[in-house]
């Protein structure tokens, strides 16, 4: 992580990520070239020139004055009012091939980690039984056909892992291009 970098509670290293990379450009909200630019989702009606510094992002000033958001509320329904600013507002988004959205443990939003495939994933049992319970929930009922999902992911699909800011357990969402 770099230490420059504001810190984010809900993307602890947007570097690691993607979300945020070294670069000359000029922040379209403080038109400041800081050495860091955002690179990844903003939803706004506005036309924005550019990209974000992680400052700007930090301090809520590039969601408020393009009255925009980086990431969609979807799947933050349990969190509070406070909670859901920070994380659509305050936090880098991420890359996903479908629409990205965060995930909730412990009535907190949880903090995402990173893009990754099987063996990532598999470290985290944990992660590993939610993505499979889901995908159950989903409608694949076959035990051998979500395994075979599982084990593939890095490839046709990926999983998007968080883990938990209070009780630091693993969780994911799988992403199919
Ligand atoms: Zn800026
Ligand atoms: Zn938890």
């Amino acid at each position: 992580m770099n230490p420059d970098l504001p810190v984010f509670r809900y993307h602890p290293d947007p570097i690691a990520s993607g979300s945020v990379r070294e670069s000359a450009e000029t922040c379209a909200c403080c038109h400041r070239a800081t050495g860091w630019i955002y690179t990844a989702t903003f939803y706004t009606a506005q036309e924005v020139s550019g990209s974000f510094c992680p400052w700007c992002i930090a301090d809520g000033s590039a969601a408020e004055r393009f009255d925009g958001e980086f990431m969609d509320s979807y799947g933050l329904a349990g969190v509070g009012e406070e909670i859901l600013h920070e994380v659509t507002r305050r936090t880098p988004g991420f890359h996903a091939w479908q629409d990205p959205h965060w995930l909730v443990h412990c009535g907190d939003a949880a903090a995402f980690v990173g893009e990754v495939g099987y063996s990532e994933l598999a470290a985290h049992p944990e992660a590993l039984d939610q993505l499979r319970q889901e995908l159950r929930l989903g409608g694949l009922h076959d035990a051998a056909q979500v395994d075979q999902f599982l084990t593939h992911l890095g490839e046709s699909a990926t999983a998007m892992l968080f883990r938990c800011t209070a009780c630091g357990a693993h969780l994911a969402y799988a992403d199919a291009s």
